[in-house]
């Protein structure tokens, strides 16, 4: 039976550090805070699992995870060998003790400064002490000044909100490509699990904000079904969202002061500012607020046909929801018929881009992890 090899190291208080040996090759993991950080197996094991799971092997550490935790991955490994079958269900280390939990712990929400981490942030305002910004996810750690400006933002936004921001920084992402694990499909919600456990020193409940509402899951990193089941019994993680969607999500932040000051929504890279204010993110998002008679300091507060026409064809991938935006802009009171005929344009692109998109992702997925079993013998 191939195995895949997780030990713990050391490190310092503040950087938790391990090394997974997978397929022969030794991978250095890193993932630094601003805070301390509890570093024992539940933490790494999110992480290694997809990993073992990809390659058919038993995993064996040098450190004993939780028993809670072991229950709820067996049942996360049930998930996701039924959504992607070529991921085996795997043996994991035995598991030690139960681990005494501390009280006074709070509670953190994982903080991109995005529209579903701003709603998750509006929406359990009273409970949540922590906000959690990371670099080394969708941005990395080598773009200096935009997670500089980008981690300003989210601690501009925590203080006015009242809350601590905690912020990590990880290099976890260089264990996707070799193992042939995507990022958005099989990987980032392993990541944010890998951190909730590492920050179980000072908090107890960690939101995972939604991407997708309760009626559009899909089979996803981060998802209703899976996230839950990385839990243990010192951590509890919620994927939070239910039932809004986007526009929803939008609309309740519309009298959001914090959010309408310091949201960041764009995943392009331009000049000085926090969002280009030229992608499909940044244009679906002003186009958001416009309808929703709203004004937000950090995107165009008026976006026309030209701007939609400009859009890349490659950001075309969700169709379902420029449909509903531009169903939102019809019944608002801010009507703008071009851009709503624009956007029906836009989504029909979006719905052939997505198609292609799937089916590309399907074969070079089959086709790595195909040249994988052959190198591994
Ligand atoms: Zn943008």
């Amino acid at each position: 039976m191939r195995s895949v090899r997780l030990d713990l190291i050391g490190g310092t208080s503040m950087a938790a550090t391990a090394q997974l040996r997978s397929r022969g090759i030794d991978f250095h993991l890193t993932t630094t805070a601003n805070v301390t950080l509890a570093n024992h197996a539940d933490a790494w094991l999110p992480l290694a699992i997809p990993v073992a799971m990809r390659t058919g092997s038993e995993i064996e550490s040098n450190s004993a995870p939780s028993p809670t935790f072991v229950a709820n991955a067996v049942r996360a490994q049930e998930v996701l060998h039924a959504w992607w079958p070529d991921l085996d269900i795997v043996g994991l280390p035995p598991a030690g003790a139960e681990p005494a939990v501390t009280d006074g712990r709070g509670i953190g929400s994982f903080f991109s400064g995005g529209v579903d981490s701003f709603f998750t942030a509006h929406r359990h305002a009273d409970q949540i002490t922590h906000l959690i910004f990371v670099t080394g996810f969708d941005i990395s750690v080598a773009e200096v000044g935009h997670a500089q400006r980008s981690v300003d933002n989210a601690r501009a936004a925590a203080a006015a909100m009242g809350k601590q921001l905690i912020v990590v920084s990880a290099d976890l992402r260089k264990l996707g490509g070799p193992h042939a694990l995507d990022w958005g499909y099989h990987f980032h919600g392993v990541a944010m699990a890998h951190v909730a456990h590492l920050l179980s020193d000072h908090l107890h409940t960690i939101y995972i904000p939604s991407s997708y509402s309760t009626e559009d899951q899909v089979a996803w990193g981060s998802a209703e079904a899976l996230d839950p089941l990385w839990s243990s019994s010192r951590m509890r993680i919620i994927h939070d969202g239910g039932p809004s969607r986007r526009h929803d999500k939008v609309v309740t932040l519309v009298d959001d002061e914090v959010a309408m000051s310091h949201l960041r929504v764009c995943w392009e890279r331009s000049g000085e500012q926090l969002n280009c204010g030229e992608c499909l993110k940044c244009v679906r998002t002003a186009i958001s607020i416009r309808s929703a008679g709203g004004r937000c300091a950090t995107l165009p507060s008026h976006i026309g046909v030209l701007d939609i026409a400009r859009l890349p064809f490659r950001q075309f991938v969700d169709p379902d929801a420029l449909w509903r935006l531009r169903i939102a802009l019809t019944n608002s009171r801010h009507r703008n018929r071009p851009v709503e005929i624009a956007l029906a344009g836009a989504e029909a692109g979006s719905r052939v881009n997505r198609a292609l998109k799937t089916a590309l992702v399907k074969r070079v997925t089959r086709a790595r992890v195909a040249a994988m079993r052959s190198t591994s013998g």
